[in-house]
Parts: C-alpha cells; sequence; structure tokens
C-alpha cells in the first residue's frame, strides 16, 4: 500500500519528537520484526524521520522497498566461541558478524568486544556503518561485528586464545574482496595482530583481510589517529561554517580509547583545550586543560598498561576525578562548564539531561566521536537548542576512511607516507562535511548536520542498489 507522506500531519513518537504516520507505521513494522532491539531500532527510526522528505520527492525509492531491503542485512552469522583462560577453565562466548550492504564495496566495519554486545547492538552499529561508508566516498559497504567476550583484566595468552577461536570461525565469511573486519571498543592493534595471525596461519594467505593492522606489516599510518583526528577536523569545519573557530575552545571529552585519546591530541593541535577524559569508573577533570605531555602519560597508561583514568587526578595537579559508575539517570561530565563537547566513549553516553545541562552552560557544539552517544532526545534537544551538531555518521568517518585506505595501499602493494595519508583524510572529512552541509540545505533543513548526513548517505546507497536490482 502507497503511503502518503509530508501532507499527514505530524503526530508525538515514543520519543518526544514530531513522527508522521508513514515513519510511525515503519517503525512499528521494524519493531515487530527486531524484538528487544532497541539500540537498532534507535538508528532506524533516526535515518527514517530524516530521509522521509527524499522519500516524498522520489517514488523510485519507495517503489523499490530500498528502505525495506536496508533494515534487513543482507547476511547475519552468529557463532560459538569456546575457550580457555589461564586457569584452564573454559569458557563460550557468542560471536557474531553482521553483514549489512554491500552495495557500495565489500562489507567493512569494526569488531567490538564489549559485554553489552548483542545482537541488536551490532544490528545498529551495521547499519550505521552503511551510511557512515558511503559518506567517506571509497568504495566499502557495511558490517560489523564482535563478540560479548570482556576483555578487561585478561592475560595477552587469553586475549589471544580468544581472538584464534574467534577467528577459527568468522575466516569462512571474510576475505580482502568480501568483507573487511577492523577493530571497534575492545579491538585494538593487539586483537587485530592476533586476528590477522591466525587468519594468515589458516588461509596460508597474507591479505588485506583486516584494517587496523601493524605499520610494518601492512597496516596504514595514521589508521590509529585517524577518527580522533577526523572528529575534530569535522568540528572544526562546522565551527567555521558557522563563522566560528575551534582555537581557544574549552572542550569536554568522554572515553579514553582510541577516539578519546587522538581527539584530545588533535584539539592541543588546533589551540583548544580539552579539560575532561572518562572510563567506565568516572571522568577527570584538568582546569589547566590535558596537553600533550599529559596525554603522552594517558597514552602509556591506557594503551599499554591498560591503567584506569583517575590515576590521572593522583598524577597531575590541580585535576580532579568524579567516579560516576553505577550513575545511569545522567553523566555529571557534561555538567562540566565548557564550549563544546565531544562523546567519544559509547552509545547514548549523553541523553536530554545531559543535553540540557550544556545548553545551560551555552556549549556551542556537540560532535559525536563515539557510534550514536546521543540518545534521540538528547540529540533532538540540543539541535532544537541551536547546538552545532555533529552527528557519528559523519564526524566519527575518518577512521573507516583510513581503513579504506589502508585497503587501497593493501591492494597495490604499496605504503604511503604519514602527510600522504593525513592530506588524504582532511581532504575526506572536509568533503564529508560539505555532503552533509549541502544536502541539509537542500531539503531545508538548515545546519542540521544529523539530517544532512543522512539524505546525502541514503541517497548515494539508494541509488546503487537501483542500478544493482532487486536483491
Ligand atoms: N569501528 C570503526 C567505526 O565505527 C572503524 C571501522 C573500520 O575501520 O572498518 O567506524
Amino acid at each position: 500500500m502507497a503511503h502518503t507522506l509530508l501532507d499527514i500531519a505530524p503526530r508525538p513518537s515514543h520519543t518526544g519528537t514530531t513522527m508522521s504516520t508513514f515513519v510511525d507505521e515503519f517503525i512499528s513494522r521494524v519493531e515487530a520484526k527486531n524484538p528487544a532491539q532497541p539500540e537498532f531500532i534507535q538508528a532506524v527510526q533516526e535515518v527514517v524521520e530524516s530521509i522521509e522528505p527524499v522519500l516524498a520527492k522520489n517514488t523510485k525509492y519507495r517503489d523499490a522497498k530500498i528502505l525495506d531491503r536496508l533494515v534487513e542485512p543482507e547476511r547475519v552469522i552468529t557463532f560459538r566461541v569456546v575457550w580457555t583462560d589461564d586457569s584452564g577453565e573454559i569458557h563460550v562466548n557468542r560471536g557474531y558478524r553482521v553483514q549489512a550492504s554491500s552495495t557500495l564495496g565489500p562489507y567493512k566495519g569494526g569488531l567490538r568486544f564489549h559485554p553489552t554486545v548483542t545482537l541488536g547492538v551490532l544490528k545498529f552499529l551495521a547499519f550505521e556503518q552503511i551510511f557512515k561508508n558511503a559518506l567517506t566516498g571509497l568504495p566499502i559497504g557495511g558490517g560489523k561485528g564482535g563478540s560479548d567476550f570482556d576483555p578487561k583484566g585478561r592475560s595477552n595468552d587469553e586475549v589471544m586464545r580468544f581472538c584464534q577461536s574467534f577467528m577459527n570461525e568468522l575466516q569462512r565469511h571474510i576475505g580482502p574482496d568480501t568483507d573487511v573486519p577492523a577493530g571497534d571498543i575492545g579491538v585494538g592493534g593487539r586483537e587485530i595482530g592476533y586476528l590477522f595471525g591466525h587468519y594468515k596461519r589458516l588461509r596460508n594467505e597474507f591479505s588485506g583481510v583486516l584494517t587496523g593492522k601493524g605499520v610494518n606489516w601492512g597496516g596504514s599510518l595514521i589508521r590509529t589517529e585517524a577518527t580522533g583526528y577526523g572528529v575534530v577536523c569535522f568540528a572544526a569545519e562546522m565551527l567555521q561554517a558557522n563563522g566560528k573557530s575551534i582555537e581557544g575552545k574549552t572542550c569536554l571529552v568522554s572515553g579514553s580509547g582510541n577516539v578519546a585519546l587522538h581527539a584530545v591530541e588533535e584539539l592541543n593541535t588546533l589551540g583548544a583545550k580539552p579539560v575532561t577524559l572518562s572510563d567506565s569508573d568516572g571522568f577527570i577533570y584538568d582546569p589547566a586543560g590535558i596537553n600533550q605531555e599529559k596525554l603522552d602519560w594517558i597514552k602509556k597508561l591506557k594503551l599499554e598498561q591498560r591503567g584506569r583514568i583517575s590515576e590521572y587526578a593522583a598524577t597531575f595537579n590541580g585535576a580532579t576525578f568524579h567516579k560516576t559508575s553505577g550513575n545511569h539517570d545522567h553523566n555529571p561530565l557534561w555538567k562540566q562548564k565548557a564550549d563544546c563537547a565531544f562523546p567519544c566513549a559509547t552509545q547514548n553516553e549523553l541523553n536530554e539531561k545531559d543535553a540540557k545541562a550544556l545548553v545551560e552552560n551555552n556549549c556551542q557544539l556537540v560532535c559525536e566521536g563515539a557510534n550514536m552517544p546521543c540518545t534521540a532526545d538528547g540529540a533532538h534537544y540540543l539541535i532544537q537548542n541551536k547546538v552545532l551538531f555533529g552527528p557519528g555518521k559523519a564526524a566519527n568517518a575518518g577512521g573507516v576512511a583510513v581503513s579504506g585506505l589502508e585497503m587501497a595501499q593493501n591492494s597495490m602493494r604499496l605504503s604511503w607516507t604519514r602527510e600522504d595519508v593525513q592530506d588524504r583524510l582532511k581532504m575526506i572529512m572536509k568533503r564529508i562535511f560539505n555532503q552533509c552541509a549541502d544536502a541539509a540545505s537542500e531539503y531545508g533543513f538548515g545546519n542540521n548536520y544529523a539530517a544532512g548526513a543522512n539524505i546525502a548517505s541514503f541517497t548515494k546507497v539508494a541509488n546503487g542498489m537501483i542500478d544493482q536490482g532487486h536483491v
């Protein structure tokens, strides 16, 4: 049945925004088919709401059932991962790979190892990845995978045994022209090394099957830094387009993984002042700013010693540690006074209450380093209150973009220089920002870059799907 779009009076949605009958009905169907997957529904709803005018204008997307196809991953693989800990005890985890879309290229997206990993979480991430990867302009489709395995507190040997067991099954489903996984939360250089080593051993082939590899065995320079650097580049573009500058801005950053730490690094490079970082125990606030010297200390602590962020406050004068674990209502990190905020930890870490605190403190910009760190209500409140909002699928695309560049270097059996990769990353981030800004203004969304990101990427993927027929 054809639905009338736009001409239907909007009515309130579950998230407090307004939603037309078309969106409402579509989301209800997706919910019925995907029960108990709230993050997936949230990600779908966010995209569907903003592409409604595109569907209203182009009947071909509706006739070809593009949306119905996009919410159904091309393939979902789940498997048992059995491994033995250092004391000889056997553990059973669940492994997944969600191959969401191969319209624009081989499935591409990270692996997440974290106890909160469920099929719904990975489906949301894989869905986001389709659009994010489209924005990079590189030939990569969308996917995501991982496991509910918790690497925290595990020895290197235990992590290696888990990775090898995980790869025993995953290797059947991936390949440099099929599906190219990378890192995400809980999967960094160490895990990619173990996964790659085992793939090579099982298949007897050295190929670009994973990205985020070590730089002397097929990895790309700048891949580690790329997501964090790219996020700040996107924020700087947003500010510039609105007559402002990142220089001198006080910035809140959450998280203390790869994304957060390299966002802090780039903020320092561009003359801004990052004052917070966090982990699952709490956050540190340093009014003097987390400069490069302090950051180098944190990098050692977090990436090498796998220590806790609270140790920062015990080391640097004037800095304080605030415990937050167990607090699910709101995150007091977002109550600190600052000009800009960079949520770089995980999904739904900034809700409406947090957004209100930021607006009260005159925060001018929120740029998402993590995937969907703002709740629907949170993001909506920020946009309504004229805070410049950088959606994750655009702002954090620098990581997967350099993964795409790693794939290109692997195919050519070449390694580009640091400057070469950095210049390309900058160019890609600027292009992503321009696509978001242009699409938003074409459809009358002003400087709502979240709507722009959805429209620009959806159009690209949808056109490819139409070209490739009913698959
Ligand atoms: N996990 C990262 C992301 O969310 C990187 C994915 C990749 O490099 O394939 O985009």
